[in-house]
């Protein structure tokens, strides 16, 4: 069998895919590693900024997504792609077990978040640990958090906390900032954010949520406790491309280069949601790249004649 589209990954972007690509009439495949569909909004307790659904648990709209596809017959398929292949017309997309055939593919594998491996985070995640300010921090309204990392994320992170934060701790391992000098200065200058430099997260504390975090000095080996009410932890994000074979131009990061018309280095080829080049990482961008990459998937098979509408 030969799909129209192969989608890698049932996340927002990928599902979003299933969904323009099923109402086009596309022979649409959507294979994830997980048989649980929804990507990284499984793994958070409330979605708070998508359009329409207010205050919806994570899973509840994983599980939304996927019915709405299912409704339209979209088909899913369990397995975790490791090459692509480019054969005459069609790619070859190789799992564990199966090889796969389409005439176009859509890479929708998403990102993770980095964590800081330390202890109390993985129990708390949800409770008070977050990698999302823009998530999260509502939640948090005239609460006292705290920003890990030295990054353009993090001083943007603690930047819009504190718009709503009673008090932003700023926690850098270092004593000067990787990002940009105008976000370092904005920071500064921001009354309620304050910098703890030199110093890194021992442990993250609290019995059900998270009330404090154990800070370590790395100057002076001192170890003090800073009481908060959440955490956020900006130390990272990293693409699902690290572990694929013949996946198409990506920046030094591991971004595969693609705009808003999901279109790669390779023709036929195309990358939606978190797993491309873009401003906002979130549900609604990757849905929307969703639809942006059955658009031009439509484009290209009418370009090469494959398929007739
Ligand atoms: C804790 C947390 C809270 C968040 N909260 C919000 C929020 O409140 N609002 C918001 O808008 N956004 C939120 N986000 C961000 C949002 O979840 C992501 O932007 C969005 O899920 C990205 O969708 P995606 O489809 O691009 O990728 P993902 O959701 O990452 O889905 C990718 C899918 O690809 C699969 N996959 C990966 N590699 C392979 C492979 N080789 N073969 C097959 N399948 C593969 C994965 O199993 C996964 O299901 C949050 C993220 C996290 C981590």
């Amino acid at each position: 069998m030969v799909y129209d589209v192969i989608v890698l990954g049932g996340g927002p972007a990928g599902i979003t895919a299933a969904i323009y690509g099923k109402r086009a009439g596309l022979n649409i495949l959507v294979l994830d590693e997980s048989p649980k569909s929804g990507g990284q909004i499984l793994t958070t307790y409330e979605v708070d900024n998508y359009p329409g659904l207010p205050k919806i648990g994570g899973m509840e709209l994983g599980d939304k997504l996927r019915e709405h596809a299912d409704q339209l017959g979209a088909e899913f398929a369990v397995g975790r792609v490791s090459s692509i292949e480019k054969q005459d017309d069609t790619f070859l997309l190789k799992t564990r077990k199966v090889t796969y055939e389409a005439k176009t593919v859509i890479i929708a594998t998403g990102a993770g978040h980095r964590s800081l491996g330390a202890p109390g985070e993985a129990e708390h995640m949800g409770m008070g640990v977050s990698y999302c300010a823009t998530c999260d921090g509502a939640f948090y309204k005239d609460k006292v958090t705290a920003v890990v990392g030295g990054g353009n994320v993090a001083l943007e992170d603690a930047l819009f906390l504190a718009r709503t934060s009673k008090q932003v701790y700023l926690i850098h391992r270092r004593d000067e900032f990787r990002g940009d000098k105008v976000l370092v200065d904005q920071v500064k200058a921001t009354d309620n954010i304050t910098l703890v430099l030199d110093s890194v997260v021992e442990s993250i504390e609290g019995q059900m949520k998270v009330d404090s975090l154990s800070i370590k000095n790395v100057k002076t080996e001192e170890v003090s406790k800073l009481e908060v009410d959440g955490v956020f932890i900006a130390v990272g994000i990293t693409p699902n491309t690290d572990k694929m074979q013949g996946l198409p131009e990506m920046d030094a990061a591991g971004y595969i280069l693609a705009g808003e018309d999901a279109q790669t280095s390779i023709p036929g080829v195309f990358a939606a949601g978190d797993v491309r080049t873009k401003q906002l990482r979130q549900v609604i961008t990757s849905a929307s790249d969703g639809a942006n990459a059955i658009f031009s998937v439509q484009r290209y098979l009418n370009s090469q004649k494959l398929h007739k509408n």
